[in-house]
């Protein structure tokens, strides 16, 4: 299986910089997600990944050597869409031996192929069917088997669950994962749903106007953003702006933030005084009396959730704390407060400009 590296890619359609230094790696068996919102390059990372398109700079390595230049039929990766491309004529079972028979196999080679694949991703019994006659989740996963019967050296998946109802793409991403696991291929994936890039992936290139902002794993990415950017594109999050900031060992501060003083972690390299905010995600904090708390404030929302009593809490200065509370928890709005912080869960990021 392939190790993949993409280094300082850049692409530019017309006038515009679409990729302006994109680098990551996948060692070989990794899934890696592509994260982002609409237009930050996610599709143009994947695309030049798969020879759709050729890039103006920058350099793509498979198992060590460039592949700029190779045409894409000649790479030999898989590549599933978003719309899965099907053609209509032609049944399930003829859908996902098309590129064998392109290769020229035998009819009971290509028989073998197909009937192993569509066990694989759960198919079975459908052979005969046109895709029109089978569900958005079946034809998902005919673009998959399609891709995967020709044991590509690298998959490629591009929103693959978009059409997908909620409950299906639950389904379907489980099935993903452990299809990749099982066969052991490397594979990139584009979305710009953060759980299921936190689900998925082994790594995560979390990308911002045709760069990467972050590449790491989920949890690194989760617990250690680099930038409020990052912190809030994956998943829910309270900042608090810093009073003032004082460097002690590598990577620890000694922060004033909403009238209380804290020592904690944070992205390495803040400098003294440097305009700073505190991350708190909301399992960092949990409710007390007003008089143990780290930071007191007032609860100004409210809302019994079933699991949990969600709550809105205003600090001194104005700042606004959301915390998941235990639903049996006896406040109101109005109540005073304190807050506890899980200061393994508290992180501190120099402020960046969005
Ligand atoms: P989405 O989630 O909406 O698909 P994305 O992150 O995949 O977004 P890309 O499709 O890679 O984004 O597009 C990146 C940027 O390049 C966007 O601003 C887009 O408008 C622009 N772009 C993409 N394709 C072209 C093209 N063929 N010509 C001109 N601009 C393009």
């Amino acid at each position: 299986m392939a190790t993949v590296e993409v280094r300082d890619l850049r692409k530019r359609y017309h006038d515009f910089l679409a990729l302006d230094g994109v680098s990551l790696k996948a060692e070989s068996g990794q899934l890696v997600t592509l994260l982002g919102p609409s237009g930050c390059g996610k599709s143009t990372t994947l695309r030049c990944l798969a020879g759709f398109l050729e890039p103006n700079g920058g350099e793509i390595m498979v198992e060590g050597e460039s592949i700029l230049g190779v045409p894409a039929n000649r790479r030999g990766f898989g590549v599933v869409f978003q719309n899965y491309a099907l053609f209509p004529h032609m049944s399930v079972a003829e859908n996902i031996g098309y590129g064998l028979k392109l290769q020229k196999l035998s009819k009971s080679e290509i028989a073998t192929r197909v009937h192993d694949v569509m066990e694989l991703v759960r198919l079975g019994g459908l052979d005969d069917r046109l895709p029109r006659q089978i569900s958005g989740g079946q034809q998902q996963r005919v673009a998959l088997a399609r891709a995967l019967v020709l044991k590509p050296k690298l998959l490629l998946l591009d929103e693959p669950l978009a059409n997908l109802d909620a409950r299906l793409r639950d389904e379907v991403r489980w099935l993903i994962r452990d299809l990749q696991q099982q066969s052991g291929i490397t594979a990139f994936y584009v979305t710009h749903d953060q759980s299921e890039a936190m689900a998925m992936s082994d790594m995560v290139a979390v990308m911002k106007a045709g760069r990467v902002a972050q590449f790491a794993t989920p949890r690194e990415i989760y617990q250690r953003p680099v930038e409020r950017y990052v912190a809030d594109f994956t998943g829910e999050a309270n900042f608090l702006t810093c009073q003032s900031v004082t460097p002690q060992a590598e990577g620890r501060y000694a922060i004033t933030a909403a009238g209380t003083t804290l020592e904690l972690e944070g992205v390495p390299g803040i400098g003294a005084g440097a305009p700073a905010e505190l991350l708190l995600r909301p399992e960092a904090l949990s409710l007390t009396t007003p008089e143990t708390g780290t930071f007191r404030g007032r609860v100004t929302k409210s809302a019994f959730l079933g699991a949990a009593l969600h709550c809105e809490i205003t600090l001194p200065g104005d700042n606004i704390l959301k915390l998941a509370a235990e639903p049996n928890t006896d406040v109101r709005t109005g109540d005073e407060v304190g807050i506890d912080i899980d200061r393994s869960h508290a992180w501190l990021m120099p402020e960046v400009a969005p």
